[in-house]
């Protein structure tokens, strides 16, 4: 496939280290917090890259963290520990936030069709391997102490800002977030690898280091983590657009001074998800979860439909409308296909491959999940029979991952026990499955049967002051709402 690399800024072929295999990493939630449906957008585009990946015959290897220490209210060494924010906000302890927040993280992955990684590793479970990465580097002069806490020194490496030419300015830290800059870092863009300054004295937890008691770095995290699941070559690296920098660029910064060799080949960074008023994130406190969708009667197959409708480099707008409509088309393409016959044959097995190929260089084509859907509505419309739609679209459906056949299969069925039969002459019935409805229609029918005109009229409008139209249909009636 071809792939936009955020590191060399082009669209560049996959390739990987290892002929066949992918080693995939990508930074999981900080479980402060339920996600919100803009940290989902995120996880839904690299679920649909790690399927293609594999669709395309890939053995993939995914490693994902769960940030549950370290990471601080700015992206960078300042402000409060976003766990211990958390914990005090719902009076609980930090590890029970974390496996509250994790547990409904992964609630709403299974509800989006987001497949579970290979790995999944909490920070506080990996601790003395932090450790023993930060020593290697104090050894090999790419860190140093002051102030108690453990800095990484960037003016050791020869190039830093790795996925932009901006004005350093504009991101320095500390700077940029108008807070007071570290006294103890001797470059503006060190930063911490590990802490232990009495500024963090209420942290919860702490672990006894050869620098003293303390915590380690976010960014460590990651490093160490897909180092040792990965292993030393990591082939692709996931997140969103905010963690480029400082957080992967600092990753970067640490890596390849421990492994002394280049260590991840492609960055794919997801553009956010706005509102109207900017980027939906956790720290403003107002977001839309999973929940809340489904709460307000949306599929979230539905929510996952519109974020494959437009491409991961721009920014999707979230309104309502937008999700109306994409709830819309979602349903409609559901029903083109819970109307495909079953047993209409053979598959044809040329025009399958046709439609595979053309999805293969549709997709494949920097993830183009909206021609991905071009895709399936191609085939619906394609002069085949229904059996080889069916097995095409379920092919496709492998990495869309929308339950494309299962939830025309659910109609089918719904339509099926709405229609029901009554009487020993076989009378249907389909309605919205209502007995007491339905005694009454059968009624109107046993009367017009006995041309007993009056009492049919009579049952009629006695329906329809309930709200019910009846319409003969033959061998039966149709009822619905109006
Ligand atoms: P966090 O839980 O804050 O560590 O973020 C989890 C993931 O969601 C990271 O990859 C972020 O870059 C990503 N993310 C955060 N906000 C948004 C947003 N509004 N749209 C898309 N991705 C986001
Ligand atoms: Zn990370």
């Amino acid at each position: 496939m071809y792939l936009y690399n955020s590191a060399t800024h082009k669209k560049e072929e996959f390739q990987t280290h290892t002929p066949g295999r992918v080693e995939m990493y990508t930074c999981g939630p900080t479980v402060y917090h339920y996600a919100h449906i803009g940290n989902l957008r995120s996880y839904i585009m690299e679920d649909v890259l790690e399927k293609f990946l594999r669709y395309e015959g890939y053995d993939v290897n995914r490693v994902m963290n769960i940030t549950d220490v370290g990471h601080l209210a700015s992206d960078a060494d300042t402000g409060e520990d976003k766990m211990l924010k958390g914990a005090k906000r719902e009076n609980k302890s930090v590890m029970d936030i974390a496996k509250f927040y994790t547990d409904a993280f992964f609630d709403d992955c299974a509800k989006l069709n987001i497949k579970t990684p290979e790995v999944v590793q909490p920070a506080t479970g990996l601790i003395d391997e932090f450790i023993r990465v930060v020593s290697g580097l104090i050894d090999k002069g790419y860190a140093y102490v002051a102030g108690g806490n453990v800095y990484f020194d960037t003016s050791r490496l020869d190039h830093y800002y790795v996925f932009n030419d901006h004005d350093e300015e504009d991101l320095a830290v500390g700077v940029r977030e108008g807070v007071e800059e570290d006294q103890n870092k001797r470059n503006k863009n060190d930063f911490v690898l590990w802490f232990t300054k009495s500024k963090f004295e209420d942290q919860a937890l702490k672990w006894d280091s050869p620098w003293g008691v303390g915590y380690p770095g976010w960014h460590i995290e990651c490093s160490c983590i897909s180092m040792k699941f990965n292993g030393e070559y990591l082939d692709l690296h996931c997140g969103g657009v905010d963690n480029a920098f400082p957080h992967h660029t600092n990753e970067i910064a640490q890596s390849e001074a421990y492994l002394g060799h280049p260590w991840c080949a492609q960055w794919f960074h997801v553009h956010h998800l706005n509102t109207n008023s900017g980027k939906m994130s956790k720290s403003k406190g107002e977001f839309l979860t999973v929940s809340l969708l489904e709460e307000k009667g949306y599929d979230p197959l539905a929510y996952r439909f519109f974020c494959l409708q437009s491409h991961y480099r721009k920014g999707l707008v979230f309104s309502w409308e937008n999700l109306d409509n994409a709830a819309g088309a979602y349903n409609k393409l559901v029903k083109r296909i819970a109307a495909l016959k079953g047993g209409d044959g053979e598959i044809d097995r040329e025009a399958a491959a046709r439609f595979k190929e053309k999805f293969l260089t549709q997709v494949g084509n920097d993830l183009n999940t909206s021609m991905g859907i071009t895709c399936l509505y191609d085939v619906l419309k394609a002069p085949v029979n229904d059996v080889t739609k069916r097995a095409v679209l379920a092919d496709f459906d492998q990495v869309l991952s929308l339950s494309l056949l299962e939830k025309a299969a659910q109609l089918r069925e719904k339509e099926a026990a709405q229609a029901k039969t009554s009487g020993a002459d076989g009378f249907t019935i389909q309605g919205e499955g209502d007995p007491a409805i339905d005694a009454l229609v059968l009624q109107r029918a046993q009367a017009k049967k006995a041309k007993n005109f009056a009492e049919a009229d009579r049952i009629r409008d006695e329906l329809k002051a309930q709200g019910i139209e009846v319409t003969d249909v033959p061998g039966g009636a149709v009822w619905k709402r109006i």
